[in-house]
């Protein structure tokens, strides 16, 4: 989370994310008749019985996709959900921050959890945050917002983010949301990692 730009950002969009998630289908000989579908991480995993022929699964394995991404999109809050939450938020612990976002964007960011350009109020949101726990995704937003105030991570701002309450909850669970993602990626793909 940084207040700076967001450089390679463009480059991270091709990389597997929500939207653009890489799809693996898994034809498993123990699977009689049923399908499965599921994310893992970046990814749509797709398990098909062995014997499924190549003109049903071209049928069946973009319905499965759709069904995934439509689960997602009706648990996944929109651009105008975040905006509000972030009022919610510094109108409930931060009252003294009486400057709003103009925009929140949703993004395609692997390495960053969010940033904050305060000059023209603009804050952008990882993807990966949309179907992560409400407390995770609260401070996320927070952070942000607080940097429309404060630009460093100075102790005007922990001061500030200190006053939310599930920051240990919240930390935990991006610090193990991106040991997984390591974990998950393939060696040639761990290589590129700075
Ligand atoms: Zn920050």
């Amino acid at each position: 989370m940084t207040t700076s730009g967001f450089p390679g950002e463009f480059e991270e969009e091709t990389l597997p994310g929500l939207g653009e998630g890489e799809i693996i289908v898994i034809r498993s000989a123990r699977r009689k008749k049923s399908i499965s579908a599921y994310r893992q991480g970046g990814r749509i995993v797709i398990s098909i019985p062995a014997r499924l022929s190549k003109a049903d699964e071209r049928v069946i394995v973009p319905e499965m996709i759709a069904k995934i991404r439509s689960q997602e999109q009706s648990q996944t809050p929109g651009e105008a959900d975040l905006a509000r939450r972030i009022d919610e938020l510094l109108t409930e612990l931060a009252p003294e921050i009486t400057i709003r976002p103009i925009s929140v964007t949703w993004r395609p960011m692997r390495e960053r959890w969010g940033s904050c350009t305060s000059v023209d109020r603009t804050i952008r949101i990882s993807d990966r945050l949309k179907l992560a726990p409400e407390y995770a995704r609260d401070y996320v937003l927070f952070h942000e917002a607080i940097h429309l105030q404060f630009f460093d991570h100075g102790e005007g701002f922990t001061k500030v983010l200190s006053r939310f309450e599930d920051s240990e909850l919240a930390t935990a669970y991006l610090d193990g949301y991106e040991a997984a993602e390591r974990a998950l990626l393939a060696p040639t793909e761990l290589s590129k990692l700075p």
